[in-house]
């Protein structure tokens, strides 16, 4: 495998770390993807450049023996899941959707999906929310900090977008995070103590590492097809936003242009 050395985004420790998809690969992270980097994205709100892979999205931000236990305890449940979805389900419309899942281990799910929002952030997100990583690097752990809120977007596209901690203003402000690619958008969202949106799934974390469930509740669906964080336009949508800005760019260009 693949090495370089490093600090890990999980455990903060220096070392070799391990070159890893996130998410998993097995996730349906295995395709052609293009990630849309924040900083690209600022300067160029109509950027279609990003990052092509080849073979999914990876990189080198866990340590081998964080990688290991994330495999070993988490992965293949978010995998279930994400085939589950991948394959199986097939309301994906817009809007709230009705999701039924039998015989799953929700807390799995949930310490996958928070991990991967390590990956994501750089070493300093660990440093801040080192009760959380704890949380994620045991797998019994259940001490939850209720005023960070996961929520879960089935979401498809051909875009895939990991956001390390952005803000966002407007009456419903937050700060949060995001990975994303088909079939899910992952968010963490901080000091929200609200529980009653839509795609709420911190109350997996009321259930134990080896507790078993049937779940039957709504996520939220919608289109991977921006780089915006946690933006789930319609491609068409999105394409009308990108000609507009080109337009407003154009025209602000000429502008300079005119004595
Ligand atoms: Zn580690």
């Amino acid at each position: 495998m693949a090495k370089r050395e490093g600090r890990c985004r999980l455990c903060l420790k220096n070392g070799a770390l391990s070159k890893e998809h996130v998410p998993p690969k097995a996730a349906g992270n295995c395709g052609r993807v293009r990630t849309s980097h924040a900083l690209d994205f600022i300067r160029d709100p109509s950027t279609e450049t990003g990052r092509i892979l080849q073979n999914g999205a990876w990189t080198y931000s866990l340590c081998e023996e964080c990688n290991g236990l994330l495999g070993r305890h988490y992965v293949p449940e978010y995998v279930k899941w994400a085939k589950w979805f991948l394959h199986e389900y097939n309301i994906w419309v817009p809007g709230l959707v009705p999701v039924y899942l039998r015989d799953v281990y929700p807390l799995r799910f949930l310490k996958q999906a928070v991990s991967m929002l390590f990956s994501v952030n750089g070493d300093e997100f660990a440093r801040g929310f080192e009760p959380i990583s704890s949380w994620v690097r045991s797998p019994e752990a259940r001490a939850w900090h209720w005023n960070c809120r996961v929520y879960l977007t089935l979401a498809h596209g051909n875009v895939g977008r990991g956001w390390n901690l952005v803000y966002r203003g407007g009456k419903d402000s937050a700060m949060f995070t995001e990975i994303a690619l088909t079939p899910f958008s992952v968010q963490l969202v901080l000091e929200q103590e609200r529980d009653d949106r839509p795609g709420d799934i911190t109350w997996f974390a009321r259930y134990g590492y080896n507790e078993r469930a049937d779940l039957c509740f709504a996520l939220p669906c919608g289109f991977l097809a921006s780089a915006v964080p946690a933006h789930f336009a319609s491609p068409e949508e999105v394409e009308r936003a990108r000609a507009k800005a080109r337009r407003i760019r154009e025209d602000e260009s000429r502008g300079d242009g005119t004595p």
